[in-house]
């Protein structure tokens, strides 16, 4: 935990369960929207959930059994979607509450998709290549009756990518007797991916920033913006926030953070990253720490790295006045409620970050049709599909008078409860 906070106190322990903050976000939005108890009961809980053992031959000969899990949390507008996770924290609580998320975050961009989430608890940096690839494919073959293009479709999640998005569409396809490239999203582009996929979430908090900055009256040029994480998320959205003309004064990896007031070059900042495997070292900065880093002085704030970033233990020494998430779950619902009454904006991961997962859903539709789009055209798209939600979020904060959060999470249930409705209960 980078902001200094260790979770002894039990108070702290459910203030960074994912699940029950999930929760929270779920019933506030429940309440304003008056739904009655069997539906939130029927939505608080996952459709399915599977755990799986998975024996794996190691390379010194040796049998390790992992452990995996595939939890559908609703497939009512359609086929499940989330990613899949490697990681040594993987537990089943962690993958409800993602599957959740899931859910929300595809109707509240109003895609045609239910939500999942996976998970393996292993350390991939303690596994070689081929090691990885068994895991991959055993893991695939043991959930693959719940998977499909018309059922559940997986995507990339921490420590997973999109070589192993190859393997399971490989070992799938060769279970179907066809290839299947519907079957995983963030697919390399050889086999059935998307242009534009790589970029898109990224892409997608900088069109989140570029509505809220218009909203509060605020040009690029005169917002600072604090980036935590230099990934796919935090590295590809600072370097477009750069190019769109906004100061990028701090932006953070694994090991440290590095700030510059004049705002740093992000081309030659990536570049280093590229080239020396961690910023810090960067010329051009001062180095600051994790802790120091989200209390410097600034405009916007954009956590992409992990989770419970933003706690009670700091919420108060947090100076921007604008948060858009581009992690999940970075900002934990007690440091949320108080930001908000502090008069702090934050766009919320279901929105801010839904680019990803929308142009996973284009490369479905791509490879449904074998037809590929342009770049031009996926991003035109993308914007196209944020800028609406985002408006449509913003337009239920205002009527209702909440935060942007819990207007998400009202237009995210409110359209699966709707088609809960018109769907009926199956008896
Ligand atoms: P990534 O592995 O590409 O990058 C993570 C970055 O965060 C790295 O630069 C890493 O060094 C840094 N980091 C890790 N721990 C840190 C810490 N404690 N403090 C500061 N920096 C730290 O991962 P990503 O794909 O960019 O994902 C980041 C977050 O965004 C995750 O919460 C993920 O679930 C979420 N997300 C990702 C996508 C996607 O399409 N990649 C989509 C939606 C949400």
């Amino acid at each position: 935990m980078t902001s200094g906070a260790t979770i002894s106190d039990p108070k702290l322990l459910d203030e960074y369960n994912p699940f029950l903050s999930m929760a929270k976000g779920f019933d506030q939005a429940a309440d304003i929207l008056g739904l009655d108890e069997g539906l939130r009961e029927v939505l608080r809980q996952p459709e399915r959930e599977l755990k799986v053992s998975l024996p794996i031959l190691m390379d010194d000969g040796s049998v390790k059994v992992f452990t995996g899990y595939r939890v559908q949390h609703n497939f009512l507008r359609g086929p499940c979607k989330g990613g899949i996770r490697f990681s040594p924290d993987v537990n089943l609580d962690e993958v409800r509450a993602l599957s959740a998320w899931m859910t929300w975050k595809c109707s509240v961009v109003n895609l045609p998709f239910g939500g999942a989430k996976g998970g393996v608890i292993c350390d991939p940096r303690e596994l070689s290549e081929g090691e990885l690839e068994r895991l991959t494919r055993r893991y695939t073959v043991a959930i693959m009756d719940i998977l499909g293009p018309d059922r559940d479709v997986p995507a990339p999640d921490m420590n997973t990518g999109e070589q192993t998005m190859a393997w399971i569409m490989d070992t799938y396809s060769m279970h179907v007797r066809r290839t299947t490239t519907g079957i995983v999203t963030g697919k390399p582009l050889a086999i059935g991916g998307s242009r534009g996929r790589r970029e898109a979430t990224g892409r997608g908090v900088m069109i989140a920033a570029n509505q809220a900055l218009q909203l509060k009256g605020w040009r690029p040029e005169d917002t600072r913006v604090v980036v935590q994480g230099a990934g796919n998320v935090g590295g590809i959205g600072a370097l477009l926030m750069h190019r769109e003309g906004y100061r990028v004064v701090s932006i953070s990896d694994m090991y440290g953070a590095i700030h510059s007031e004049r705002g740093l070059d992000m081309p030659a900042v990536m570049a280093w990253l590229r080239d020396h495997g961690r910023l810090e070292g960067f010329p051009d900065a001062e180095s600051v720490t994790h802790k120091e880093q989200l209390e410097l002085d600034c405009d916007l704030m954009v956590p992409a790295a992990t989770e419970n970033q933003i706690t009670s233990l700091n919420a108060d020494k947090v100076k921007a006045k604008l948060i858009v998430e581009g992690a999940n779950g970075p900002t934990t619902a007690v440091a949320s409620a108080a930001l908000h009454d502090r008069g702090v904006m934050i766009v919320p991961d279901i929105l801010a970050n839904a680019g990803g997962v929308t142009v996973s859903y284009f490369e479905w539709v791509q490879d449904r049709m074998g037809y590929f789009w342009t770049e031009e055209i996926v991003n035109s798209r993308l914007e196209q599909i944020m800028v609406d939600a985002f408006d449509e979020v913003a337009a239920v904060a205002e009527q209702h008078d909440v935060s942007l959060r819990t207007a998400a999470y009202i237009l995210s249930i409110d359209r699966v409860a709707s088609v809960y409705r018109l769907r009926g209960v199956f008896a």
